[in-house]
Formats: structure tokens, sequence, C-alpha cells
């Protein structure tokens, strides 16, 4: 059975943000927050968990390596960051280069690595487990290798085909990852690969949906099993009909509406048990197969704390809330 799991994280305050603005918080298991219309009425959201701005990345990764065990029974995972640009999404599923600051997705890998040595050990050799990644970015509802230079790069994207029942995306290049050491290289290398490049692309970074796929294969006497766990640092959640005040900047918004929206609804039909989950409904659930395969879901609802932000965090928390 597949099932929904959301955590909202508060980020502490960034330079030119002062206590006296902060209107975000957290109390136990409840993001608080003063209706904007009328601030002596408080509005309460109830999560799964709430992290507040002293939380650290450990912590986050508690969230999700409950999962592992179901990863390792052959299946999926994925993990979604959410909110507008500049509430930390990067921050939680990327993260910084020591250690302390690594985030969700150096976690997993390192976490993956530990349990595949413990089962391959156990087992005298009998079990062997293999590592395979996929990289991309979803931009314009167009798939792009984050694993091939941007040299390569075609403006119309990798194709995405129906093959077996399984959405595939034709070209995409795979990597067997066979340590730690190897994910970071090929990880940080792939980062840098984005936001050097032209900087158009990097002006699109917040515009995109960035997905690491990671797929775990079990070879054991009793057969083979493969689990995969998705982790996706979503396009800004920002109300886009404000932004739209170009062409290209149109056609941004309703793609990064469109899939944001068919998200929203996978989650709630995984939430409510519904037989019928519309992940055909967008290209990146459709290439997820969101909700199918038994997975786990876990959402991370990514919040700045500061009166800035006040409409796009009601409409943050309210996207999040459907998911319960
Ligand atoms: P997003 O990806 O949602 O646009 P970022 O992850 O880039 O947001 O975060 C915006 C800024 O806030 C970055 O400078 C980031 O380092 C900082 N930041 C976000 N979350 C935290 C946190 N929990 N602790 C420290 N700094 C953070
Ligand atoms: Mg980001």
């Amino acid at each position: 059975m597949s099932t929904v799991h959301v955590v909202a994280r508060i980020r502490p305050l960034l330079n030119d943000e002062t206590e006296n603005n902060i209107i975000v918080k957290a109390e136990g298991n409840v993001v608080s927050i003063p209706n904007p219309r009328n601030k002596d009425e408080i509005f309460k959201f109830p999560f799964n968990a709430v992290h507040g701005m002293e939380a650290d990345q450990a912590a986050m990764f508690s969230e999700v390596s409950p999962a592992l065990k179901h990863l390792f029974a052959g299946n999926d995972v994925q993990v979604f960051a959410y909110g507008v640009t500049g509430t930390g999404k990067t921050h939680t599923m990327r993260g910084g280069k020591q250690a302390a600051q690594r985030g969700i997705i150096p976690r997993l890998l390192h976490a993956i690595f530990r349990r595949k040595k413990e089962l391959e050990k156990k087992s005298g050799g009998e079990t062997k487990v293999s590592v395979v990644m996929t990289y991309f970015e979803i931009y314009n509802d167009k798939v792009f290798d984050l694993f091939s230079p941007t040299s390569k790069r075609t403006p119309a994207g990798l194709p995405v085909r129906e093959c077996d029942k399984k959405t595939i995306v034709v070209g995409l290049t795979e990597k067997a990852v066979s340590s730690p050491a190897e994910f970071e290289e090929l990880y940080d290398k792939a980062n840098d690969n984005r936001s050097t490049s032209a900087t158009k692309l990097n002006a699109h970074s917040s515009r995109s949906h960035a997905i690491t796929c990671v797929k775990v294969i079990i070879e054991g006497k009793e057969g083979t099993k493969a689990g995969t766990v998705s982790a996706i640092d979503l396009a800004g959640s920002e109300d886009n009909r404000r932004t739209a005040n170009d062409k290209e900047r149109m056609l941004e918004s309703q793609s990064i509406n469109r899939s944001l929206f068919v998200l929203a609804q996978c989650v709630d039909a995984i939430a409510k048990k519904q037989s019928r989950i519309p992940f055909r409904d967008s290209k990146m659930t459709r290439i997820l197969s969101l909700g199918q395969n038994n997975c786990k879901t876990i959402m991370i609802l990514n919040l700045a704390p500061t009166v800035a932000y006040h409409l796009d965090t009601i409409s943050s928390l309210n996207f999040a809330n459907r998911a319960k």
C-alpha cells in the first residue's frame, strides 16, 4: 500500500531577515501562522512532523531513513521538496559539501552503501547489491540529462516513451556507482555543470524540477528485486501568475503550475488510498510512476519564517495540508 508522510521545515533567518519579522512557528507537529487579513487570528496546520529553525540536516534525514527498509525490500521511495524559491529546498536535498551540511541525497547514498556492505557480508557473498543512478531535470515539460554535458543537450530534450507498461526516458545516462566517494564526484560534477553552464540555464534552475533516481538491485538466492528512491527538488512554487510577464515565463509558469497541480492530486489520492492515482497527467509524475509499485512518498514542505513570504507560505501550507 502506498503512503504519504508530510514534513514541514522552517529555515533559519538569512542575512537581512530579523527576529521581529518572524511569523511562522513550529509548535509540536503544528505550523502556526497569522491570517494575513486578520493578524489576531492564527491558522494552525498539523503535519506528520514539523522541524523548526534549529533543525539540522541529520534531523531531516531521520524523516527519510525509515523508508530505506522499504527500498531494500524492492519497493519505491519518493522524496519531494516543495516550496517557494529561497525557502531551502536545495539545501534540504543537496546541502553543503561538509559532512554535517550534507543534504538528504548524499545521506541516502551513504546509507545505501552501508546497507549494501552489511547485506553482502551477512550473506557470505551470496547476495549482491548494485546501485545505478540517473540525474535529470524537467524544464518546460522537457527532460534534460544532468549527467550529460550541456553541449550535448538538444532543445527538444529527451523523448519519453511507454515500454512494457513502464515509462522510460530514452537516452538518459545511467551511472553505476560503487562507493559514496564515487557518487560525490559524479554528483558534484553534474551540479557544477548545471550552475556554470549558460546563464540561461542558471536562471532556470529554480524553474525546473531536479530529479535524482537511485535504483538498488539486490540479487540473491531467491532471485532479483529492485527498488528506486527518487529525490525531487521541485521548481519554485511561488505564485506563477505574478511572475508571468513574457512569453517564455508564461510557458514556464504553465508547466510548473500544471505539474505541481498534478503532483498535489496524486499525493492527495495516495493519502486517501484511492485506487486511481492520476500519475499519467504530467510528465514528472508519469516518469516517476508516482504512487505505483507500493511506494512511500515523503513530502517535505520548505518554509521561510518571515512576513515577506506570508501569502506564498499560506498557499504552500494549503498545498501540503491536502496531502494527509
Ligand atoms: P531553494 O532551493 O528553495 O530556492 P535554497 O536551498 O537555495 O532555497 O536556500 C536559500 C538560502 O538559504 C541558501 O543560501 C541556503 O544556503 C540558505 N538555507 C536554506 N535552508 C537553510 C538551513 N536550514 N540552514 C542554513 N541555511 C539555509
Ligand atoms: Mg533551489
